[in-house]
């Protein structure tokens, strides 16, 4: 399907097996176009038994006039503005290209949806929020999907235009607001695969850093589905970029280490990372932000050691408060920080400047350090 052209209103043919077809079906359905269906064709004849197929009949796609043999399918294709065949053994396709041809209706070919028993899950890291930052096979595993499952994290803006037709479930959020228990969650995964769908689980950043992506693998694993995993871009890497801090940079720091501040983080844990003299990058770290600071303070970091924090990276309203160790603590109590955010501990936060620097400001700025 070419994005950006406009269907509604137009008179759409599709050529296939409901179940090849569905995804297409679903698509052209959703851009309000007139969609006719020509399910199984005969694959020597191009005719097609005038029985339409009740049970996979999907609300609001019209049967045409079957065509009983090749020669009716001209009449057809005279009567739509676009043809787009999924299935059609090459003597059919042929017999369609000619009278296109013929008519002027346009033609299109599109592959079809796996029609195998059992469908497939594919966790996809959608990065932080930015349509950027969404990977080439993020975008076709969304654009392949039958169901979305995503939550508040990825990046969600333009779901319809990425997976058109496909069936949107928001996880991260239950009636009441509270979120779908992740069991639940990993059952619904798996319930659609079984189905025969072809389900895609879309998170935040990389679904295999504090995303619970090993989870959702081990549950489709132990249930027989076949899953795959699409990298994303991460937040650790990426929301600092976005305030122009990068997490390494030549002599001043070699190393980053990720960790999770959901839970606070123990006296050996932060007595390590001090040790380590790296850049420390904390997820999740607003609600155990205090005891952090203070704890690495207390175990011998030093105090005017910088420190940012990014929350809503890549958002309108994206913001960094910028400070030290000693001072941090107060100054995100009194801008009132919230997550999601991203806190960065390391003398790389003095390579951003005070502001929400572009990258290739950074880059300059490194240049003339450097030289
Ligand atoms: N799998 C995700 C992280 C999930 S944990 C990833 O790789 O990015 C959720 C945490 O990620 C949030 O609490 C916050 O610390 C961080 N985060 C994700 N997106 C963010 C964004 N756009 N801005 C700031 N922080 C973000």
């Amino acid at each position: 399907m070419a994005l950006g052209l406009e269907y509604a209103g137009k008179r759409v043919l599709v050529v296939g097996g409901a179940r090849a077809a569905r995804r297409i079906l679903a698509r052209y359905l959703a851009v309000g176009a007139t969609v006719h269906h020509v399910p199984e064709p005969s694959p020597v004849t191009g005719a097609v038994a005038p029985v339409a197929p009740i049970a996979t009949a999907m609300p609001g796609v019209l049967s045409p006039v079957f065509p009983r043999s090749i020669g009716s399918w001209g009449a057809l294709i005279a009567a739509v503005d676009l043809v787009v065949v999924v299935e059609a053994s090459p003597q059919l396709d042929a017999v369609i290209a000619a009278a296109c041809a013929r008519h002027r209706t346009w033609l299109t070919r599109e592959s079809a949806a796996s029609t195998s028993p059992i469908g497939s899950v594919t966790l996809v890291g959608g990065g932080p929020g930015l349509e950027k930052l969404l990977t080439v096979g993020a975008l076709a595993a969304l654009n392949a999907a039958d169901i979305v499952y995503y939550d508040r994290l990825g990046p969600t803006d333009r779901l319809d235009v990425w997976a058109p037709g496909a069936e949107h479930v928001d996880v991260g959020k239950a009636p009441g607001h509270h979120a779908i228990p992740q069991r639940a969650t990993e059952r619904m995964l798996v319930a659609s695969a079984l189905a025969g769908l072809t389900v895609v689980r879309l998170k935040g950043g990389d679904p295999f850093v504090f995303g619970r992506g090993g989870e959702e693998v081990l549950a489709c694993r132990a249930a027989g589905v076949p899953v795959s995993v699409i990298s994303g871009v991460t937040s650790a890497i990426a929301v600092p970029a976005a305030a122009g801090i990068p997490v390494t940079h030549r002599d001043i720091s070699r190393l980053f280490t990720v960790i999770s501040g959901h839970a606070p983080i123990s006296d050996s844990e932060l007595t390590h990372l001090i040790g380590l003299d790296g850049t420390i990058v904390v997820l999740m770290g607003i609600g155990t932000l205090q005891q952090l600071v203070a704890g690495l303070a207390r175990l011998g970091m030093r105090t005017d050691m910088p420190v940012a924090i990014v929350e809503r990276g890549f958002a309108h309203d994206q913001r960094t408060t910028v400070g030290r160790l000693d001072t941090i603590g107060a100054l995100a109590s009194t801008a009132g920080v919230r997550s999601p955010a991203v806190v960065v501990i390391g003398e790389v936060v003095a390579l951003a400047g005070h502001g929400d620097d572009a990258a290739a400001d950074i880059m300059r700025e490194a240049a003339t350090l450097a030289s």
